[in-house]
């Protein structure tokens, strides 16, 4: 999106600017310096990337057009497989030649898992800061201000969330809430837990405040968010489960969908399932990650579940009384995954009937367990498994969207394709509908579609009012 809507918290002041969203002239005192913040990564990553914008304009910067004009340079970086590290070093060279006269930051995992090694590599860089201390920016911000050469924040010892005064909001549909920080599995191959510090969540009160005011700012949609968002636990006396909590957003007055993402299968419970069930804003979609169907693989990968105990969560949302779509995240070729192994996770795929995979191939990281496990996949191994799994995958998909021909679907639209003029946007369980009408602006509006096309990855339909 290009529009960027800044929401701040009570006291400052909101511009209707379109239905449905809101911009806020609600920065800092200008200081005449702009930055400009370039993203890689989750939706976490761009969600930090909205908050740690909300910092600079709060001391009175302003959002550069371009980066050649930006006064602060930011790389907000991720480091979860070894491409996604790669990238940064290079991205920095490029850019070396405009670092005169620019403050030069690297922020989020990577600037976590390197530290200061950052420095010695890129000489050019003068801000070193990982996600667990965000809270920190400001100082930090300022220490530059004042003259500063080289700042880190890279402690990772802290229970304190990344509360802002103002959040910018680059998606002007959907809006999303981060609800606990970090991560307290220890799942052999991640990075996570080593560059976002341990689990912290946010109150209870913090989270509704702030979706209250989303929905004060016109948002219908709200995303909470966590790497796994479902082991929330709110540390206020209220003591909110996170089922309660999910009910209690969905009661907010104006909000008509809410979604969460990432579930960890281990905390995942019945009452969300009945949560959903009562509550139809609640999106009929859960993300649950399985990353293997072999129980010998989930042991070493330790997920702290069995393929049994996944697939009995299973079937509590299979019992749900509206069809939730299920999506999933899958690792190939961890390190001693034989073809049997392989073969279980095919079968639990079928089994299951995902309505998405992400699939990955499995990639050493510094500081993991897994790094230093025996019996290493063959990279050109690994990437057969994955064309395999796609391939199954994609096959599943198409069968499971072609049994929604006929049917109606509200759909909340978020795109427009000029070109083809088309419409599309996603149903409450998430599924992408094309579809074409003669309305000529329907950003953000809830529109019935009937579908008359399925494909593997979306389905077209028409507008029927
Ligand atoms: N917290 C989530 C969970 O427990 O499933 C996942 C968060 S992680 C940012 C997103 C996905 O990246 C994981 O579910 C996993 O499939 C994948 N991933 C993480 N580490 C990986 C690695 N070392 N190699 C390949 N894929 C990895
Ligand atoms: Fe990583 Fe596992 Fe934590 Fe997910 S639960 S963020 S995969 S350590």
């Amino acid at each position: 999106m290009s529009r960027t809507f800044d929401i701040g918290i009570d006291d400052l002041k909101a511009v209707r600017t379109h239905a449905g969203t809101e911009s806020a002239s609600a920065a800092g005192t200008p200081n005449g310096k702009s930055f400009f913040i370039e993203t890689f990564g989750c939706q976490m990553n761009s969600h930090d990337a909205e908050k740690v914008a909300g910092v600079f304009l709060s001391r009175g910067y302003r959002p550069a057009q371009s980066i050649a004009e930006a006064d602060v340079l930011l790389y907000n970086t991720c480091s979860i497989r070894e491409k996604a590290a790669q990238k940064v070093f290079s991205r920095l060279g490029a850019w070396r030649g405009m670092a005169d006269g620019k403050i030069i930051g690297v922020i989020g995992c990577l600037a976590q898992q390197e530290g200061e090694e950052i420095f010695e590599r890129a000489p050019w860089v003068s801000l070193v800061c990982g996600s667990a201390s965000y809270r920190k920016l400001p100082e930090l911000i300022a220490e530059l201000e004042s003259g500063g050469r080289r700042v880190t924040g890279l402690d990772l010892d802290t229970d304190e969330t990344f509360e802002t005064e103002i959040t910018r909001r680059d998606n002007p549909l959907r809006a999303y809430i981060t609800i606990i920080e970090g991560c307290n599995y220890a799942c052999s191959y991640c990075v996570v837990p080593h560059t976002r510090g341990p689990e912290r969540s946010r109150s209870s009160d913090a989270v509704l405040a702030e979706a209250k005011r989303l929905a004060g700012a016109g948002y219908t949609e709200i995303q909470l968010l966590g790497q796994t968002v479902n082991s929330y636990s709110d540390p206020s006396p209220r003591n909110l489960a996170f089922a309660n909590l999910l009910r209690e957003v969905a009661a907010i007055d104006g909000i008509r969908r809410v979604r969460f993402t990432t579930s960890h299968p281990n905390d995942f419970s019945r009452e969300i399932v009945e949560a959903i069930d009562a509550t139809p804003v609640l999106c009929d979609h859960i993300h649950l990650p399985v990353q293997s169907g072999s129980t010998r693989i989930l042991k070493a990968m330790r997920r702290t579940y069995t393929r049994e105990q996944y697939l009995e969560k299973m079937s509590w949302i299979r019992a749900a009384r509206r069809p939730i779509s299920v999506t999933t995240d899958v690792i190939v070729g961890f390190p001693g995954e034989t073809e049997s192994d392989f073969e279980q996770t095919l079968a639990l795929l079928e089994e299951v009937g995902y309505d998405g995979v992400f699939s990955f191939t499995y990639s050493p990281r510094p500081n993991t367990d897994a790094k230093s496990m025996p019996d290493a996949i063959p990279e050109e191994e690994k990437a057969r498994r994955l064309a395999v799994l796609q391939d199954g995958q994609r096959a599943i998909q198409l069968a499971r969207n072609a049994k929604l021909v006929g049917s109606q679907f509200e759909v909340m639209v978020d795109t427009h394709h000029a070109a083809r003029s088309q419409w599309a946007g996603r149903t409450t369980q998430n599924l992408i509908v094309n579809f074409s009408s003669p309305h000529p602006s329907l950003l953000g509006e809830y529109v019935q579609a009937r579908i008359t096309r399925a494909a593997p990855y979306s389905l077209v339909g028409e507008d029927v009012g």
